[in-house]
């Protein structure tokens, strides 16, 4: 199997790459933030639950991401692998992961780091919400974001980096150059 992690911060790039990369490699892709706005978009008991924090622009408490992210991954036995997009977005998530992965004899592969600058990712994010109409892309939540990114998920690097699993590439270009390079990395994990 091949379980990789897509690192970066809000608007890095993580969901573009992943979709070019589930092609390549026929990994499933588990973007957390995806399952939630599903969630939301159904009015699920979850969906209700985590509406206003979305919203907000904070994390969703550890407990109830980790549990959802569990169920899909039982979801799918029989996959070759999976991209974590957005998750684990803290060390306790990466943690739990960890563990849950060991339980079924797996473990996380290589982490890719997308690497940009809060200059780019704050116009990127503006542009998408043209298009994307998302509550939380709006100037002030995004604020909210990259702190949170900034206070909480940055910490999840460097306990990957403890187990020499990153690969930094740079974010920053045209996408499918940055593909390229996303993939070198994968091949040479
Ligand atoms: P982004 O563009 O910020 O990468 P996502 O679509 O990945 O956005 O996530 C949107 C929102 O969903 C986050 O701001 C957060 O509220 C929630 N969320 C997604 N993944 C997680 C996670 N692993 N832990 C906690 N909250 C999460």
């Amino acid at each position: 199997m091949l379980n990789l992690v897509l690192f970066g911060p809000p608007g890095a790039g993580k969901g573009t790459q992943s979709a070019k990369l589930i092609e390549k490699y026929q990994l499933i892709h588990i973007s957390t933030g995806d399952m939630f706005r599903m969630h939301i978009s159904n009015d699920t008991e979850l969906g209700k639950r985590v509406k206003q924090i979305l919203a907000d622009g904070m994390l969703v408490p550890d407990s109830i991401t980790i549990d959802m992210l569990e169920e899909e991954v039982k979801k799918n036995p029989a996959a070759k692998g999976f991209i974590f997009d957005g998750f684990p977005r803290t060390v306790a998530q990466a943690e739990a992961l960890d563990v849950y992965l060991e339980s079924n004899g797996q473990q996380i592969n290589g982490v890719v780091q997308l690497d940009v600058t809060q200059d780019e990712i704050k116009t990127r994010i503006a542009e998408r919400q043209k298009v994307s109409g998302r509550a939380d892309d709006g100037a002030d939540k995004l604020l909210t974001r990259i702190d949170e990114y900034f206070s909480k998920t940055i910490h999840v690097l460097p306990y990957y980096e403890a187990q020499n699993k990153v690969t930094k590439v740079n974010g920053i270009g045209n996408i499918e150059e940055i593909f390229t390079n996303v993939c070198t990395a994968i091949d040479s994990l």
